[in-house]
């Protein structure tokens, strides 16, 4: 991938924070889980200097291959 850090040259290790929404159905005598959206990337940083990394500078086929990653595909 071509990917990185701006700020110290890092190109191997990236950290990628997802949101994701769980609904949690309460009433019976145990919690259940109703629904889940898949996880989204919100935030991408440099793993060694914690710089923010422009996910912009994916292109449409690396950001494919990253939300297979995670599972959001
Ligand atoms: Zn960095």
């Amino acid at each position: 991938m071509a990917l990185a850090c701006a700020d110290c040259g890092n190109e191997k290790s990236f950290q990628v924070k997802t949101l994701q929404m769980h609904v949690v159905q309460v009433g019976g005598a145990e919690l259940e889980l109703s629904d889940q959206s898949a996880p989204a990337v919100f935030e991408l940083l440099c793993d060694e200097c914690e710089t923010e990394v422009d996910f912009a500078i994916l292109d449409a086929e690396q950001r494919r291959e990253l939300m297979l990653l995670l599972g959001a595909g």
